[in-house]
């Protein structure tokens, strides 16, 4: 059945691959976006509602009394960074923006939400491998306030008002380069990006932040999920709540490690060259060691991470080079 979705942040990284997905299921989509700093050429062919949802009065005229089958919530500022740097912003744009979009979805009668979570909710790490009962303590304003959105939809729930679901990812990477798509972020932090774009030939630094940490290289190990992966889980997340309901979180990962001397190994072997790079001092905040138990998500949506590292790594770095094309024009 064809449905109609909207997509805040459907001009970002991960909404605009799950509006592929969308319309690879012949659903209708409507995005809504700031561009602050999401791409129009990712949105091209939908229909588009440029907004900033800090602003009530601007959403309430764009959206209200407009029917969705259901809202997927990506809009959100989320640089961990940056979050330190203008903790307001973070709050205003990313807590007081949904409690905007939450207040015109209770008026326009939308009563379904898969939001875009993060394993930055969980801080420290206390565990090998985290599971969702593993407390929540964000070290991190951006953590802080996606939780604060986790905590706001939970209590709309609890009123009745709302059904969902919110998505705990770990490390997104990848791309779908044949459908034009991935990651292209100004500033880059994430570590795929940055290797590749080093790879490519781009004039800056390659740094290893650390290699000094209790891990078996010294490196720090992470859980990378494969984009189409996770605009999969969304699709299932939206289907189960149209049947089921409920409140859920569920952590998306793959459930394996790769230490980032690995993940640089595995890139080289992908680009076929060594890519220069130096040892520094390990960033703030960086746990050892952060790896999903993502068997929630298997159980609740039958859904597991399906792509491998290699396909991870294939596809950024395809889309890297078309993402050079399109910076030099
Ligand atoms: N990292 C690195 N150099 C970079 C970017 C990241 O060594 O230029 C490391 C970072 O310290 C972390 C891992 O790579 O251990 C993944 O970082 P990323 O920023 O991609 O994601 P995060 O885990 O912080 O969400």
């Amino acid at each position: 059945m064809s449905l109609h979705y909207l997509v805040t942040g459907g001009a970002g990284y991960i909404g605009s691959h799950l509006v592929l997905a969308l319309v690879e299921a012949e659903h209708r989509v409507t995005v809504l976006d700031d561009f602050s700093t999401g791409h129009r050429w990712a949105t091209d062919g939908h229909e588009v509602i440029e907004v900033d949802i800090r602003d009530l009065a601007a959403l309430r005229s764009a959206l209200l009394h407009r029917h969705f089958d259901g809202v997927f919530h990506f809009a959100a500022k989320s640089l961990v960074g940056e979050s330190a740097q203008k903790p307001l912003l973070y709050y205003q744009n990313n807590v007081s923006g949904t409690a905007n979009l939450l207040e015109v979805a209770l008026e326009s009668g939308w009563g379904h939400c898969v939001f875009s979570s993060t394993a930055a909710v969980y801080g420290s790490p206390q565990a090998r491998v985290i599971a969702e009962e593993h407390p929540v303590n964000p070290v991190n304003v951006y953590g802080e306030t996606k939780l604060a959105m986790e905590q706001m939809l939970s209590a709309v729930h609890k009123q009745g008002a709302m059904q969902a679901v919110c998505l705990r990812y770990f490390n997104a990477a990848g791309a779908a380069p044949d459908a034009h798509r991935g990651e292209w972020h100004e500033p880059e932090t994430h570590l795929i990006p940055n290797i590749l774009r080093k790879a490519a030939g781009e004039d800056r630094a390659l740094t290893i932040f650390g290699d000094d940490y209790d891990t078996p290289d010294g490196t720090c190990i992470r859980d990378y999920i494969h984009v189409l992966d996770l605009a999969q889980a969304h699709l299932k997340a939206m289907t189960m709540l149209h049947r089921e309901g409920g409140f859920h979180t569920l952590n998306l990962g793959s459930e394996a490690g790769y230490s980032v001397r690995e993940i640089l190994e595995a890139c080289e072997t992908t680009v076929g060259r060594p890519i220069t790079h130096e040892i520094g001092p390990r960033r703030r905040g960086d746990p050892a060691r952060l790896v999903a138990d993502a068997s929630r998500a298997g159980q609740i949506l039958d859904w597991r991470a399906t792509r491998s590292l290699g396909e991870i790594i294939e596809s950024a770095w395809l889309w890297e080079q078309e993402r050079q094309n399109l910076q030099a024009r």
